[in-house]
């Protein structure tokens, strides 16, 4: 008689990375069901572990989609797979939470609301209009967790008990609400309410007490029947509501109407700062802007970031007031996240509305409704809270697209906290990030945990509230600081406060030169070791020397780099101010050259500059008083955005070189000749000007001549240097212009061009390099 063979095949699968709050156990419990296999899931800290037994077959095809098939924000980092003996089992079943101690979990980022919740907006009866309905594929996570393991009872979720219909959703495996922590519906949930100005006092006259719907005479209409109508009334007849969003206030208004827009100019106090535009759906998307299908990917993808698009200027991009987007050649549009939102657009007739984060400038984003009332109370007209906490203030997240490559230039919602692995072991250490667009990062094993963006440290809400989601993530990722790190700047306020903390818990410390953090986080989360060919261009960075530096071209690795080549230095008579006030750079840099047409172009471009101050500015210059020097290769954008008139006083940090990038003429090839250094530059740019040359033209120019200088001295450098690896990083490389022409002419060398991906490039990555120089070094 023949020996029968056994078809049947068990393994145990342990996955990792992001893989909780996602709804990965029902996934693959309905993949097990599909598969015909037998065994178990089970939740431990460290990530997923699966038993499975079953044909052969089946468990291979099981396998492959367990990666393959996962939901869309599961970010699976590994996937073991090891033979075991097969066991008793009937069928598939969803096991209790196992701690790990010790280990790491991830956190999901809040996920925008799914396709299928959308339709039960219109099908489910307990959930028909409900404004924040959720499933285990979409919904708020990071903005309402308090502390892990990610449970309901630790999230703002605890205050609200589940009504049968939910309870029955949530405990079963088959549901697609099974195990989803916000899980909530018309009868149990939270919900919005809306208070309307036009009262004496304002809204701020009425009743609201923390976590209760806001109520005013005649006018409260709150829970599941919250009027719609109401709001799209209001907002089509020029009103600016505040509507709390997943982590935090937002301010809307009709973005076609300039009176509304400038009234949330006044409210925010931001003269040009551009607001985003939130589109009805993809088609008005295209209506207005030009997206290519990776930018469109990128709008519609479940982390919703804002994303910077050019105007479509064959479709109705005119009819965008320049008050909103700041008079640039793009608009930050974002999609609808909310089930709020997208029930908020069934009622209205706009098809575009400004929709930025309510603070004033400067501030952090308000996330508090006794906050939001204060301050929006009297001045919007209308305020629309719901009564969950935000427990993590987030911001939204912005991005835009260079080429083929996804930069993210405000990393917040959508992205914090998901983990980035790291080429090293970062455990226990704490960077402390840049003063501005702060960001600090922890380091558990090999993995870097980045926070929110939080903002300028320079403002004290700001410092408040780093210090706040300091203590956040600490208990929420059981970080305990053995090593850390911070800019070498003496005076900012994120230095001297980790230089206190390592003394308080007695930690070793080290001050990281700001552009070799900025290379190295690049290097980290491309996994580099090696050592590379840095071009950090950014505004700027305390250098070793104690001058202002930025255009660095470096040969480093972690444990140290060497300055190789930089920009020319130029003066910025009031230090800070010229920053801000990009025409006494001009001005400085046409005194040093001796230009014999400098009265002339005063005349000509600095009519909105009192005269006395142009006196003083002079004064500074040839006195020498209060002119740090700085070879930041953004101050040379400021520089020329000055001398050809298009940004003498700026608004925000980053409007000179936006506006610079934003007239770029395309199509042109030549550019000018940095290889003589930064005043020749200038020389040749303010020829130009008197030949009447248009400043598009001299931008492009501008802008092809640095590429150029970039690409060759790069190349030179690396060649010297023995490496093959180019890094580029730095606040400058956020100019798309610039970047896609760099890496365009790396394309033909036999170099590999590596810029930042899944941090910004700007100081809102810094943290990470921060972190990666700390390990290694101390
Ligand atoms: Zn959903
Ligand atoms: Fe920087």
């Amino acid at each position: 008689m023949a020996e029968v063979l056994s078809t049947i095949a068990a393994i145990l699968v342990k996955v990792g990375g992001l893989v909780q709050g996602v709804g990965y156990r029902p996934f693959v419990y309905r993949l097990a069901g599909e598969c015909n296999v037998k065994g178990w899931v089970i939740n431990r800290s460290d990530g997923v572990l699966i038993h499975a037994q079953g044909e052969i077959f089946e468990i291979e095809k099981f396998a492959g989609y367990i990666r393959d098939k996962a939901p869309v924000a599961a970010n699976i980092s590994s996937v073991e797979v090891t033979k075991v003996p097969a066991g008793d089992y009937s069928g598939f079943e969803i096991q209790g939470s196992l701690p790990v101690p010790g280990s790491i979990t991830g956190i999901s980022p809040d996920i925008a609301v799914c396709h299928e919740c959308i339709d039960d907006l219109k099908n489910q009866p307990a959930r028909i209009s409900y404004p924040l309905i959720n499933c285990t594929n979409c919904g708020p996570r990071f903005s309402i967790i308090s502390k892990l393991p990610y449970d309901r009872n630790h999230t703002s979720m605890d205050s609200f008990a589940m009504c049968p219909v939910c309870e029955k959703e949530y405990t079963d495996p088959e549901d697609r609400r099974f195990h989803a922590q916000p899980l909530s519906c018309n009868s149990c949930g939270p919900s919005y309410s809306i208070a309307i100005n036009g009262y004496p006092g304002g809204i701020s006259g009425s009743h609201w007490s923390n976590g209760a719907t806001a109520s005013l005479p005649g006018s409260p209409s709150h829970g599941p029947g919250l009027n719609y109508d109401k709001v799209s009334r209001l907002l089509e007849n020029g009103a600016v509501v505040a509507i709390k969003g997943t982590g935090g206030y937002n301010l809307l208004c009709d973005a076609l109407n300039p009176g509304a827009a400038q009234r949330i100019r006044e409210i925010k106090g931001r003269e040009r700062k551009p607001f985003a535009v939130m589109f009805r759906n993809t088609d008005k998307v295209k209506e207005y802007c030009r997206a290519d299908k990776n930018e469109m990917d990128l709008l519609q993808s479940w982390r919703r970031p804002v994303v910077l698009l050019k105007k479509n200027l064959f479709g109705q991009a005119e009819k965008i007031p320049g008050l909103v987007n700041g008079g640039l050649d793009t608009i930050g549009a974002i999609l609808p996240y909310m089930p709020f939102h997208y029930l908020l657009f069934e009622q209205l007739k706009l098809h575009a509305l400004v929709f930025t984060s309510a603070n004033t400038s400067g501030d952090p984003i308000v996330f508090d409704d006794h906050k939001a009332l204060n301050l929006f109370g009297t001045q919007a007209d209308a305020l629309v809270p719901y009564n969950r906490e935000i427990i993590n203030p987030v911001d939204d997240s912005v991005c835009r697209l260079a080429g083929k490559n996804v930069q993210i230039l405000r990393r917040a919602r959508g992205y914090v906290p998901e983990m980035i692995s790291l080429p090293v072991t970062v455990e226990g250490v704490f960077a402390a990030g840049s003063d501005l667009k702060n960001t600090f990062a922890m380091g558990r094993d090999n993995q870097a945990v980045l926070s929110q963006h939080n903002g300028d440290l320079e403002n004290y809400e700001v410092f408040c509230r780093y210090r706040d989601n300091i203590d956040r993530f600490a208990s929420l990722f059981s970080f305990k600081p053995g090593m850390v790190a911070y800019d070498m700047h003496p005076g900012f306020h994120s230095s001297k406060f980790a230089a206190k903390l390592a003394e308080e818990t007695g930690s070793r410390h080290t001050g990281v030169q700001h552009h070799h953090a900025h290379i190295a986080s690049c290097m980290a989360e491309h996994g580099i070791v090696k050592t590379v060919t840095g071009v950090c261009f950014d505004g700027t960075g305390y250098g070793d020397d104690g001058n202002i530096w930025g255009s660095e071209f470096m040969v480093c690795d972690y444990h140290g780099y060497e300055r190789i080549s930089h920009f020319d230095y130029i003066p910025l008579p009031g230090g800070e101010a010229a920053i801000t006030e990009p025409w006494r750079i001009a001005l400085a840099c046409l005194r040093k050259n001796g230009y014999s047409g400098t009265e002339r172009w005063i005349d000509m471009y600095l009519k909105d500059v009192p005269a006395e101050n142009i006196g003083i500015v002079d004064e500074m210059i040839t006195r020498g008083i209060n002119t740090p020097l700085s070879c930041g290769a953004g101050r040379l954008f400021d520089l020329v955005a000055a001398l050809t008139g298009l940004c003498t006083i700026a608004d925000y940090d980053g409007e000179a070189p936006m506006l610079l990038e934003s007239i770029c003429s395309a199509g042109k090839e030549d550019g000018y000749d940095f290889s003589e250094g930064i005043y020749p530059v200038i020389d040749q740019v303010m020829s130009d000007l008197e030949r009447g040359v248009a400043p598009g033209c001299i931008s492009s120019l501008f802008h092809n001549g640095m590429a150029e200088t970039i690409h060759k001295k790069a190349r030179y450098i690396a060649a010297g240097a023995g490496t093959d690896k180019v890094v580029l990083s730095g606040g400058v490389f956020q100019n798309s212009y610039l970047t896609e022409r760099v890496i365009r002419l790396f394309d033909n060398d036999k170099l590999n061009v590596f810029i930042n991906k899944r941090v910004p490039l700007n100081d809102g990555g810094l943290a990470l390099g921060q972190l990666a120089i700390a390990a290694e070094t101390l």
